[in-house]
């Protein structure tokens, strides 16, 4: 194995496998390239069934046009579409208030307002593609246990078998919002924790979501029941992100299935009909982090290592895809002006590009929450009139939906 690369990815998650994928595509023959994953990479069962992986677990994720034109470029798209189930429509709602709307992708002769995916199976699209080229070296599993800069590089210290010395001109720190690598750089994360919890989990329904989008808030919290394919036995679908206080996230988490769904069912009403079924449960406690600092001579601080964001929009890892390739945008700006792989100048060129991006998108995925959660009678007029408005005001509704479907940020190349 080579001990120098020109760029390491540490962290092979969602955002970290995309990276390698679309610098792969792009970079210059002679750029090396190499990934590390401390997480065994799984193999595909011989049931087809993708295996554990903690980027790639029982989530779901809501991928946005401009992820699609990203992933297209990425060649992941064809591969990918067998496991992504379109939204053609998005009903938001307030639980116990007046006021809802429902986005329509028609409307805008859109294809889709966004498309969900079951992580498991977007883990395996990637890894797959991963496999498919052989520009990229591979280290799984290894961990990423230090660096420190060397020359115009970094230098890093790595454990798999054994432990070795590793060089790299540039490395991408993608290991996750609790990145050790990133604090042992010591950036500084600047934290505000949501005092919530996201409580996931599969649900069979008994009526079809007809390619309808749920996003519906109340008291202790927004609630989206997001549409998916069909399950083995033809089952209806959705997959839920139920944002609670801890306390009652852990009880909805340990209690029984019958419970669950009573519960469910009197906080999201009746539009998909009875709640059948739950598929297994996990909680994610949330926070709003953002790391100070993301880019130094060598070093780029990627995914939710540079920002981690309440899920409500279904907007962090959409973010994080529109970094990886304004990145590889300006890496390779860079090399056609002559620079260094890690060149400080190319790399703030990078930030400033995506700052305007990431404060936009960050501050929508903060206040959406706040707005919709606040018991405060004014602020509930407030978000009354802003559910009421989005289809009195057909420019501020589309204006909404181009941001949610992440191209107002991509030049607006929606139609397709
Ligand atoms: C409930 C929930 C729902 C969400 N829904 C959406 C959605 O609908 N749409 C959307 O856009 N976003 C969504 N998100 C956000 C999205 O999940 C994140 O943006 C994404 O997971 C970030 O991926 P990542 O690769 O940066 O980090 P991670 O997924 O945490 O991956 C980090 C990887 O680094 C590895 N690693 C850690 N340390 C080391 C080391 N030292 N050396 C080597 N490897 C290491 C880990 O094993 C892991 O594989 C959601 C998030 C949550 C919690």
């Amino acid at each position: 194995m080579r001990n120098y690369s020109d760029i390491v990815i540490a962290g092979g998650g969602m955002v970290g496998i995309s990276l390698a994928l679309q610098l792969a595509g792009v970079m210059p023959e002679t750029t090396s390239i190499c990934l590390v994953e401390s997480f065994p990479f799984p193999q595909i069962s011989p049931d087809g069934k993708p295996q554990y992986h903690p980027s790639f677990d029982a989530r779901s994720t809501a991928l946005s046009y401009s992820t699609r034109l990203i992933y297209e470029q990425m060649q992941v798209w064809d591969e990918l579409q067998q496991w992504l189930c379109p939204i053609d429509s998005i009903h938001v709602s307030n639980r116990g208030r007046f006021g809802s709307t429902l986005l329509q992708a028609a409307e805008y002769d859109w294809p889709a307002l966004g498309y969900v995916v079951e992580n498991a199976w977007l883990g395996n699209a990637l890894i797959q593609a991963l496999y498919r080229q052989d520009r990229v070296e591979v280290r799984s599993p290894a961990k990423v246990l230090g660096v420190t800069p060397k020359g115009e590089g970094v230098s890093l210290r790595l454990e798999g078998d054994s432990v070795e010395e590793l060089d790299a001109g540039l490395l991408l720190v993608a290991d996750g919002a609790n990145s050790g690598l990133r604090d042992a750089l010591g950036v500084v994360v600047e934290e505000k924790s949501y005092q919530q919890h996201a409580l996931i989990a599969n649900i069979a329904t008994a009526q079809e979501h007809r390619g309808c989008a749920y996003e519906r808030f109340t008291d202790e919290g927004p609630l989206a029941l997001l549409p998916l394919l069909p399950g083995p036995a033809g089952e209806n679908r959705s997959a839920l992100v139920w944002t609670l206080p801890p306390d009652q996230a852990a009880e909805m988490l340990d209690c029984s299935a019958a419970q669950f769904l009573q519960q469910l069912q009197l906080r999201f009403g009746y539009r998909l009909g009875r709640l059948l079924q739950v598929g297994e449960r996990h909680s994610y406690p949330l926070a709003l982090m953002q790391a100070t600092e993301q880019v130094r001579q060598a070093v780029v601080v990627m995914g939710n290592a540079a920002h981690a964001l309440h899920p409500v929009a279904g907007q962090g890892y959409n973010l994080a895809m529109r970094d990886v390739a304004g990145l590889s945008a300006e890496l390779m700006r860079g090399v056609a002006e002559g620079k260094s792989i890690g060149d400080l100048g190319v790399l703030q060129r990078y930030r400033q590009t995506q700052l305007g991006d990431q404060e936009r998108t960050i501050g929508f995925s903060d206040q959406v929450p706040s707005l919709f959660m606040h018991s405060d009678p004014v602020l509930g007029l407030a978000r009354d009139m802003a559910l009421a408005g989005l289809d009195i005001l057909p420019p501020f509704k589309r204006e909404f939906v181009r941001y949610a479907a992440g191209v107002a940020e991509m030049g607006g190349q929606a139609n397709g």
